[in-house]
C-alpha cells in the first residue's frame, strides 16, 4: 500500500534540506533564573513569585507545563488500545481496510470526547489544556504573556538563529489538489512521551480552514488516535527524527498526490518541521521520493508557536512555501509573526502564490 515514490527524479542529495524551526533553540539560552546576566530578562526567586501572583499562576499550572499532571485524554477511547479515526462523515478513509482500524467516529464524536476531557480537567486540576498558562524556558516555568513581552520588546535576542537550510524551488512536484481535495491525515503520537497534553484539535482544524477560505481547496480531514508510536525516535526531542518515524510508520495513509500528512508531538526541539515541497530522499538513495510529512510540537525548548500557526507554516512549507528567517514580511512563514499571539493567519503575497499555484498548478 506504502507508495513512497509517486514523482521520483534523481537529483543530487544535499540540493533539498529540511526547513526546520530554530526559535526554541534560540531562546533555550536567553533566559536564566539568575540575576544579574546581560540579557535582561533573568528573575530572582522573588521576582517569579510575583509574577506567578501577577498572571495567577497556581502550583498545578507549573505542573502542567512540567508534564507533572495525567494526560487530559487519559482514560478516553482517544488515548486507549483502540486505533480510532476520527473523521467528517464518521467514514474511514477510502482504501482502508477493516483490521486497519478499530473504530471509525465522526468529528463531532471527536470533539465531544475531547471537550468532555477537557472540562473534567479544569474541574479537577483548575488548568484548560486549551489554554496553559506557563511555558517552560530554560527550565524556568514562566507566564505565557512574560514570555511574549520579552520577544516583543527584543530582550531575548533572536537574531543568531537564522535557520534557512533549505533551497526550495524548482519544478514543483509536491503535494497537490486532485478533483479540488487535498485529504490530510492527522496522526496524534499515542507514546506518553509524545502525545501532545495540550488540546490541539481545534486549531489544526482552524489552520486547515485557512486553506479552504484562501485557497477554495476542499480540505477533507482525518484523526488517528492510538496509531503512531514515536517512543523509539531518538533523541526523542529531535524533529527531524520524528519525520522520519513519522513517514516510516504511517506512510502507508499516502496513496495519492493529494494526501498530506500532520504528526502531532509533546516538548520537541523545534514548534514543527517539515520536507519542503512535500519531496525529500526519504530511503537516502539519491532518490527524491513524494514527502508529504509534516511534524508540530504542542511545547517547544524555549517559546511555543500558537497551534494554529503551526500547523499553517508546516503545512505551507508542503505547497513550497519558503521561510523568511525571523524578521520579514506580515506572514506565518515569518517566525516572529508566526511565534505571536496576537498574528492573524495571513500569507504574504508571494506566499500566497506559491501555495495557490503548487496546490493548484497542475
Ligand atoms: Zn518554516
Ligand atoms: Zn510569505
Amino acid at each position: 500500500m506504502m507508495k513512497k515514490s509517486l514523482k521520483q527524479k534523481s537529483i543530487a542529495v544535499g540540493v533539498i534540506f529540511i526547513v526546520a524551526l530554530f526559535i526554541g533553540m534560540a531562546l533555550m539560552s536567553a533566559v536564566t533564573a539568575n540575576k544579574g546576566a546581560a540579557n535582561g530578562v533573568d528573575f530572582t526567586p522573588d521576582e517569579l513569585q510575583e509574577l506567578y501572583r501577577t498572571y495567577n499562576i497556581t502550583e498545578n499550572d507549573i505542573k502542567f507545563a512540567e508534564g507533572e499532571l495525567l494526560y487530559y485524554l487519559e482514560g478516553t477511547i482517544l488515548d486507549s488500545d483502540m486505533r480510532v479515526i476520527a473523521s467528517e462523515t464518521g467514514e474511514p478513509p477510502e482504501g482502508l481496510k477493516e483490521g486497519d482500524y478499530d473504530i471509525v467516529i465522526s468529528t463531532a464524536e471527536m470533539f465531544a470526547i475531547i471537550d468532555d476531557a477537557r472540562e473534567r480537567f479544569m474541574d479537577k486540576y483548575g488548568v484548560d489544556p486549551a489554554n496553559p498558562k506557563v511555558d517552560i524556558v530554560d527550565g524556568v516555568p514562566l507566564p505565557k504573556e512574560e514570555v511574549q513581552r520579552l520577544v516583543k520588546s527584543g530582550k531575548i535576542d533572536l537574531a543568531d538563529a537564522e535557520p534557512l537550510v533549505g533551497i526550495l524551488g524548482g519544478p514543483s512536484e509536491g503535494p497537490h489538489a486532485i478533483s479540488g481535495k487535498i485529504y490530510a491525515h492527522i496522526f496524534i503520537a499515542k507514546d506518553d512521551r509524545h502525545n501532545p497534553t495540550e488540546y490541539v484539535t481545534a486549531d489544526t482544524s482552524a489552520a486547515l480552514c485557512r486553506f479552504e477560505d484562501q485557497f477554495g481547496v476542499d480540505m477533507i480531514w482525518y484523526w488517528y488516535y492510538n496509531y503512531w508510536d514515536a517512543s523509539d525516535i531518538s533523541p526523542a526531542d529531535s524533529c527531524s527524527k520524528a519525520l522520519e518515524d513519522l513517514a516510516e510508520d504511517e506512510g502507508g495513509i499516502v496513496n495519492a498526490e493529494n494526501d498530506i500528512v500532520i504528526g502531532w508531538l509533546h516538548d520537541m526541539d523545534h514548534n514543527g518541521m517539515a520536507y519542503p515541497d512535500g519531496m525529500w530522499d526519504l530511503n537516502e538513495d539519491g532518490v527524491i521520493d513524494f514527502a508529504p510529512y509534516c511534524v508540530c510540537s504542542d511545547t517547544a525548548a524555549g517559546v511555543d508557536w500558537p497551534h494554529d500557526n503551526i500547523v499553517q507554516h508546516e503545512t505551507s512549507h508542503l505547497f513550497n512555501a519558503p521561510d523568511h528567517g525571523y524578521t520579514g514580511p506580515y506572514c506565518v512563514m515569518t517566525y516572529m509573526y508566526a511565534g505571536a499571539s496576537w498574528f492573524g493567519d495571513v500569507w504574504c503575497s508571494d506566499c500566497e502564490d506559491t501555495v495557490d499555484d503548487n496546490i493548484w498548478g497542475w
